[in-house]
């Protein structure tokens, strides 16, 4: 089958995804075979790619926001042409103090679809049977696969900022995460702000409905009540604590940041300020993002690019070329 393999990480200018032929991989027992329809492209596999995480394997398949349809391992749940979704977490043990309290996003040995098992950037791939999620009819794949992952973290990252309907929410950075996660937030009649840089990326975010719109250093005219960051820039972090009223609490939505610079204690975090990271997720965030977005009629905005293309994919969301999300088709 053909793929996009990633042997020795480096700078995405340089083209590190090489497009070449693999063997076909086959279904385990407690695992799907699946043809995949379309990958979704995210902020992490750049960072795999990059080398900002550290290689796990000798060679991968990145992808990790797969739409696909069931080829072998099928089940009574999940009969053969199901077409299903997976994610970022690809599996976890089930046995460790984590999994043993409902926290699976912390397992002490997960599985990363697309870091530490192949993912989606081929026309075939494989996942646990449990860790898969049929998809509504609703949803067609270009569409539904940024859900699988800018969604989902998207949506567990309200829930970890503790948003409440009505409140005011500020979302820094506006990439393809953010621009789902606005849509969960106006249906929640929450009033949202957006720093972003790029005028394209302001126009979206305006045009999605948000309260304000202004450059990535400039603050919100109100104390917002909640924060989520998406820029994997430190100084963002600061500037959406700098925006918070006392008790508010800023979401940090990025597996990689580059640091956190030095700021000052007593005027932005004491007052019961709260930061926190928001770290993979749950197979119920999944469940529950996926049915909120079948019920509000989420559709996110994307850019596809053939298999060919991963690399200019990973370019494309690097540099904030494209608005929404980039999906690979292969
Ligand atoms: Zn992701
Ligand atoms: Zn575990």
């Amino acid at each position: 089958m053909k793929a996009a393999i990633l042997t020795s990480p480096q700078d995405i200018s340089k083209h590190p995804l090489e497009i070449g032929d693999v063997p076909q991989p086959e279904a385990k027992p407690g695992q799907v075979l699946l043809r995949v329809h379309a990958c979704g492209v995210c902020r992490t596999d750049l960072h795999i790619v990059e080398g900002e995480l550290p290689p796990r394997r000798e060679r991968v398949v990145p992808g990790h926001q797969i739409v696909g349809e069931i080829l072998e391992g099928a089940t009574a749940e999940l009969p053969l042409g199901t077409r299903v979704g997976v994610c970022w977490l690809g599996g976890v043990d089930g046995s460790c103090w984590y999994c043993q309290r409902g926290l699976e996003n912390l397992c002490d040995s997960p599985t990363f679809t697309g870091y530490t098992v192949d993912g989606g950037y081929a026309e075939y791939a494989r996942a646990r049977s449990d860790f898969v999620f049929p998809l509504p009819a609703a949803l067609d794949d270009l569409h539904a696969a940024p859900l699988l992952c800018a969604g989902i973290i998207g949506f567990r990252s309200l829930r970890v900022a503790g948003v409440e309907h009505g409140e005011r929410v500020g979302l820094f950075g506006f990439g393809a995460s953010a621009h789902l996660t606005i849509a969960v937030l106006r249906a929640w009649k929450c009033e949202v702000y957006v720093s972003t840089r790029g005028a394209s990326h302001r126009r979206l975010a305006a045009s999605l409905g948000a309260t304000w719109v202004g450059s990535e250093t400039e603050k919100p005219p109100v104390e917002l009540d909640r924060a989520i960051t998406f820029a994997p820039s430190g100084d963002v972090v600061v500037a959406a604590l700098g925006s918070l009223r006392k008790g508010g609490v800023v979401a940090i939505n990025a597996i990689h940041l580059d640091r956190i610079p030095e700021f000052d204690y007593d005027r932005l975090l004491w007052g019961e300020r709260q930061l926190r990271s928001v770290t993979n997720l749950t197979r119920c965030d999944a469940r529950d993002f996926l049915k909120t977005a079948a019920e509000i009629g989420l559709r996110a905005q994307v850019t596809a690019f053939p298999l060919d293309q991963a690399n200019q994919a990973l370019l494309a969301v690097k540099t904030d070329a494209i608005d929404g999300a980039a999906v690979i088709i292969p």
